[in-house]
């Protein structure tokens, strides 16, 4: 096992040379994986990757794994959801299609809170994924189990993971690894299983920023069959900042960078966190940026916004899971309603029916203009208010999450707001579809420094985090 101890880099340039047995790599690695997920719950499904090697360059086999929201050919694809069980994709997302078709190797399904309701992966219907770093605390949520197989393997090994409002920073962070949620239509949505289509994200996790930017580089781009995609991406890899630097040179690698500090996102935090998050900046300053305090003072309506928004959505998404066409089947008995609520009453977690009942409610006739049509005034504001920061700063940096990550045991006494509440410091940029990276303070530390960019401006995220990877 040890000798396929090694980085994504690594691999690449072994594999190249020719110096890696596919066949023993693929055994290693299937074992180790087994290893791995009968302690932290972190796959819903290991695909048999010795059937599945796609052995063609750049990419030499390297084993991707796809969070269950995302579909793949021929593999069950449930969205962590009881209600998809047995739904077998006969076809691949247009993400999974392009890493394989660069020569990626699916390595299976990994864990989700069901449908990417949840912050915590505790509304999975397929177990809770634990965190490699402490198995009593949660891998953070929706993508937890993407995260938390990032930081728990040694092999080459890069995520895709998805995010809606916050669910690629949250476990990332939680877990101590790098994730990437790119700018809202960046990458194609088609295939992947949605929750609320006006916010999802598909991004990578990985255990360093170059991981990260190899992975969109590839995923990235116009897609015909999602209109929502857009064309303007770019080569990530060349943002990254590589090779040992010298003291000089490290003083100024970050010379000219303008950073915004919002003073309501230093609010309610974890006093460690706020400590490591300061120490962070003060270490790009070292650099050569400069920080200034600002303030976004509609974001304090971030998170009653966006529950309004993503459920009414996720509402509407959900309909389509009535036991007839999709997944899990019931006796066929009844009138269609009441088939349809035997089904559901079974398939979904209680998670999912609230946000059914909210979500419903807040569109319905006599409600919509009072919740879900003033939620998207809101969400404008917040997105103008992000676009004026912008015109004077190149990034906005905070903590990725307001906590360390919580024991299983607590959050079961979170009541549900308590839960949203959570994800003030993801939401923001999730709503108004920026970019924005999560990267660890300290390797292997479960608090993430959250950078936040302007519109299709990821490179300019990858250049810092790759810069901040190095002097951290
Ligand atoms: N925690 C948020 C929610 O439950 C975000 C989840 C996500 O990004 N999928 O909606």
């Amino acid at each position: 096992m040890a000798k396929y101890t090694m980085s994504v880099k690594e691999f690449l340039e072994e594999s190249k040379k020719g110096n890696i047995n596919f066949l023993d790599f693929a055994s290693a690695l299937l074992e180790e994986v087994e290893r791995i997920n009968k302690r932290f719950q972190l796959l819903r499904e290991i695909c048999d990757i010795r059937d599945r090697l796609y052995l063609r360059p750049p990419l030499n086999g390297l084993p991707i794994s796809v969070k269950d929201c995302i579909c793949v050919k021929g593999v069950q694809s449930c969205a962590g959801s009881k209600i998809l069980e047995g739904y077998i994709p006969p076809f691949d997302a247009t993400c999974v299609h392009r890493v394989k078709d660069q020569g990626a190797t699916i390595l299976g399904k990994t864990n989700q809170d069901e449908f990417g309701f949840g912050t915590f992966s505790t509304n999975s219907g397929y177990g809770i994924p634990k965190n490699p770093l402490d198995p009593l605390r949660s891998a953070g949520g929706s993508s937890g189990g993407a995260a938390g197989l990032v930081a728990a393997l040694d092999f080459p090994h890069v995520a895709l993971g998805e995010s809606t409002g916050g669910s690629i920073s949250a476990p990332a962070a939680f877990c101590g690894v790098v994730g990437i949620t790119p700018t809202y239509g960046l990458v194609s949505r088609y295939g992947q299983i949605d929750y609320a289509n006006s916010l999802d994200k598909i991004g990578v996790i990985g255990k360093t920023v170059n991981d990260c930017a190899l992975i969109l580089s590839i995923i990235a781009g116009k897609d015909e069959k999602d209109q929502t995609s857009i064309g303007e991406k770019k080569d990530y890899n060349k943002s990254i900042v590589t090779g040992s630097r010298s003291d000089q040179a490290r003083a100024t690698d970050l010379k000219g960078v303008k950073i915004a500090i919002p003073k309501e996102y230093f609010q309610n935090l974890d006093k460690e966190i706020e400590k490591e998050v300061w120490n962070a900046i003060k270490k790009m300053e070292c650099n050569g940026a400069t920080y200034e305090k600002i303030s976004l003072k509609n974001t304090k309506y971030g998170v009653a916004a966006y529950y309004i928004i993503a459920t009414a959505e996720a509402s509407t998404n959900l309909a389509k899971y009535c036991g007839m066409r999709y997944g899990l089947h019931g006796k066929l008995e009844g009138n269609f309603n009441e088939y349809f609520s035997s089904v559901r009453t079974i398939g979904l977690t209680e998670e999912a029916k609230r946000r059914i009942i909210l979500g419903t409610f807040t569109r319905m006739a006599g409600y919509r203009d009072a919740y879900y049509l003033k939620e998207m005034k809101v969400r404008t504001l917040i997105i103008q208010e992000h676009k004026k920061v912008f015109k004077n700063f190149d990034i906005i940096a905070s903590p990725s999450m307001p906590i360390q990550p919580p024991k299983f045991k607590d959050i079961e006494k979170l009541k549900p707001v308590e839960h949203y509440q959570m994800d003030f410091l993801t939401i923001p940029p999730n709503l108004a579809g920026l970019p924005h990276l999560s990267i660890p303070v300290a390797n292997k530390t479960p608090i993430g420094l959250h950078l936040t960019a302007d519109h299709l401006e990821e490179d300019k995220l990858f250049k810092i985090g790759s810069v901040f990877e190095k002097i951290r």
